[in-house]
């Protein structure tokens, strides 16, 4: 079964045996294991006290008992021994078993970590319903960013491209490194520099880009 236990549950067990309650963290629908004889039940014929009993039964895993007043046997005057260490290990056998029994109905969100129904459980999601439609919302909010991000880089690809033809000689084509004022292969000027604001223009442009005097 699940490597995960469930967390929160109600114990019904009582000195004749085990029984636990599971709930759906969404819902509330509750899954009640089958009542589990206990086999270790040793009747001790003392008159220990049945306050005693009761209140070790309630400490036992921090849950409820639904049945106090029966550590005492009708009519005979037993008392069941429940203090051994025979009973607590048959308890927790006993609980392992109505958890596995419980997983069939009761499945873990891997989001919250808390315990659903089928009806409130996405299985394909693997989360409780809630959960599933939040992670969905975000993985449309991490879809769109990560749209945003490819447009940038293809922005910046462009532009990066943009810059490389103006690094390209523009009589013989070869690639001329960046900052070189000629070209290294056929020494054709790699800038036209504007004879009127000193701007530096690409030798195609028969005009000046910042200030539109006739370049030579
Ligand atoms: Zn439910
Ligand atoms: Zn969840
Ligand atoms: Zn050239
Ligand atoms: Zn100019």
């Amino acid at each position: 079964m699940g490597k995960f236990r469930i967390g929160s549950y109600e114990d019904l067990s009582n000195e004749r045996g085990f029984q636990f309650e599971f709930k759906c963290d969404g819902c509330g629908r509750v899954f009640r294991s089958d009542f589990d004889r206990s086999e270790t039940r040793i009747l001790k014929k003392t008159n220990e006290s049945v306050g005693k009993v009761a209140s070790f039964l309630g400490n036992l895993f921090g849950g409820k008992v639904s049945t106090v007043g029966s550590a005492i046997d009708s009519g005979t005057g037993l008392v069941s021994d429940v203090s051994g260490d025979r009973y607590d290990d048959e308890k927790k056998k006993a609980f392992e078993k109505a958890e596995d029994w419980a997983q069939e109905s009761l499945k873990r969100c891997k989001k919250c970590g808390r315990w659903f129904c089928e009806e409130c459980y996405d299985a394909e999601a693997e989360m409780c319903s809630p959960c599933a439609e939040e992670e969905k919302a975000e993985e449309e909010k991490r879809r769109a960013e990560e749209e945003a991000e490819k447009e940038e880089r293809e922005r910046e690809e462009e532009q990066r491209r943009r810059e490389a033809k103006k690094r390209v000689c523009h009589k013989c084509h070869e690639f001329v490194p960046e900052g070189m004022r000629f070209c290294g292969i056929c020494g054709a000027p790699m800038i036209k520099v504007c004879p009127s604001c000193g701007a530096e223009n690409e030798p195609r442009m028969n005009f000046c880009t910042e200030c539109g005097t006739r370049l030579k």
